[in-house]
């Protein structure tokens, strides 16, 4: 504490108050549960179609087999990437991340035409939400049910019910985590580790950190993840314009809102709007907001208001479409639908198909064209140049020579670049499907055919009828 002294005038100190809670910058915001409604419909058809699709896909394709091996694996302690006939080296990356960026395009171009498809319908957040939010309904009940059970005292009704819905929802979590260990150890082999109870401890580990981290999203974060965690929540609406088709109230058609009055004179029904105020889209809604507050970061486009507001619609005898899949411009124009579609071509979209459709021919060309056969080449270091029988001199190599095809494939080396240069001991190598074999192969020349330093050389590999041939180049040390 500061004191004044002597003869010194006394300093005040400024008391600075603490700051009021409406002051206060606060870093977590408390959030409420949401209890979504369920709601049949349109959207509501999709987005089970698109949770089939997509589960039947994740759980069964590492079951597929494809000559003999599991048809689509992420090979990680081999290397190999097996997807279908497709056998990918990590000299292959660059299909890889070809693929990427024509799914990050694809992504630009939907968001563009209609906005949040991918959130609304095939995101795996919103897909296993969906999936343990049934769960959850068929143990605990509709909203209203889930409602009092939580608000409710403990009781033996409740503690079983919790309990069974965890339970399903962990063995649900560990599968999931299980599948998606499967993609990158072979699945059979994983299925028979664990039931003899060998598996090993990095799959333990991913089978529960996936299965956990399943569990955790889908189970308790839900609305969460999109609302704080997702990045592209925040920079999706970059690709907005005012013609992405987005899920919209119409608040020329709706407001002033009301709650519906059958008593009420005609002339006065008539000056209110079409929304009866009765909340249904808000309480379907996964996210828990209301879009007749405007469109909002956290709607993630799964149509599910529109199927509530349709039937509202349909109970009071009012055209449908009071919430709709609509543009800003179609809104604010009242244009209709085909007026809106026509836009659907401009040319932001135009540019992202272009350049999609392009990136995506220029993909599949190279795969098609693609040489199914890889060669590394690695100077043997331990052995440098050296003089052998005869006076010739005499570099080692290694040879990793990989086999992307189905067959077995017998390989000859050859090598070119320098007048005179010979592999020793021309024998073919036998390397069986869609493996790799490291060979040593000795390259000799004659002494005095080429001045000292080092000479660029090729090595041929290829097959005996010619479909399989590559050149690597390396380099021919002669000493001084
Ligand atoms: S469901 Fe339709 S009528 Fe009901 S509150 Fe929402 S917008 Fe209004
Ligand atoms: S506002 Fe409608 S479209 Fe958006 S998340 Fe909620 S229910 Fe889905």
């Amino acid at each position: 504490m500061a004191h004044a002294s002597g003869g010194k005038a006394r300093r005040r100190i400024p008391i600075v108050p603490e700051p009021g809670p409406e002051q206060q910058v606060r870093l977590y915001a408390a959030t409420r549960k949401i209890y979504p409604r369920t709601i049949a419909g349109y959207f509501n058809n999709w987005r089970w179609a698109m949770v089939w699709a997509t589960q039947l896909f994740f759980y069964g394709m590492p079951w597929l087999e494809w000559g003999g091996r599991q048809a689509l694996l992420f090979d990680l302690a081999s290397r190999r990437f097996y997807i279908l006939g497709l056998v990918l080296y990590p000299q292959d990356l660059i299909y890889l991340s070809g693929l990427l960026v024509v799914s990050a395009l694809s992504l630009f171009l939907f968001t563009a035409v209609a906005g949040r498809l991918w959130c609304g319908y095939a995101c795996p957040q919103t897909v296993y939400s969906e999936i343990f939010l049934w769960v959850e309904r068929h143990v605990e009940g509709e909203r209203s049910a889930r409602i009092r059970l939580d608000g409710g005292a403990l009781s033996l009704e409740k503690l079983v019910k919790k309990w069974f819905k965890h339970i399903v929802w962990l063995a649900m979590a560990l599968w999931t985590g299980f599948t998606f260990v499967g993609y990158f150890t072979p699945i059979r082999e994983l299925a028979l580790a664990f039931l003899q109870t060998r598996m090993g401890g990095w799959e333990i580990f991913w089978v529960l950190f996936y299965g956990l981290a399943t569990y955790g999203n889908a189970g308790f974060m839900r609305e969460q993840v999109c609302k704080y965690m997702c990045p592209y929540a925040r920079f999706q609406g970059a690709m907005f314009d005012r013609d992405t088709l987005i899920v919209s109230y119409d608040p020329a058609r709706g407001e002033p809102r009301g709650p519906l009055d059958k008593g009420r004179p005609a002339a006065l029904a008539r000056a209110r709007g079409d929304c009866i105020d009765c909340s249904l889209c808000v309480q379907v809604c996964p996210t828990g907001i209301d879009i007749r507050k405007g469109q909002q970061y956290e709607c993630i486009g799964c149509g599910l208001c529109v199927d509530a507001c349709n039937q509202v619609m349909d109970k009071v005898a009012r055209p449908r479409g009071l919430i709709r899949y609509s543009t800003e411009n179609g809104l604010a124009q009242g244009w209709d639908r085909a007026r809106m579609l026509r836009r659907v071509l401009r040319p932001r979209v135009l540019v992202y198909g272009v350049v999609l459709l392009a990136l995506g021919l220029g993909l599949a060309a190279s795969l098609v064209v693609r040489m199914p056969l890889k060669v590394d080449v690695v100077r043997d270091r331990a052995a440098l140049a050296r003089i052998v029988a005869g006076g010739r001199l005499e570099n080692v190599y290694r040879l990793q020579l990989m086999n992307a095809t189905e067959k077995e494939q017998v390989l000859r080396v050859q090598a070119h670049g320098l007048a005179g240069l010979l592999v020793a001991a021309d024998e073919p190598y036998a390397v069986g499907p869609a493996e790799a074999r490291w060979v040593a192969v000795r390259l000799q020349l004659p002494a005095e055919q080429a001045p000292p330093g080092s000479h660029p050389v090729y090595f041929d590999v290829g097959n005996a009828d010619g479909s399989l041939h590559v050149s690597e180049k390396s380099i021919f040390l002669v000493p001084r």
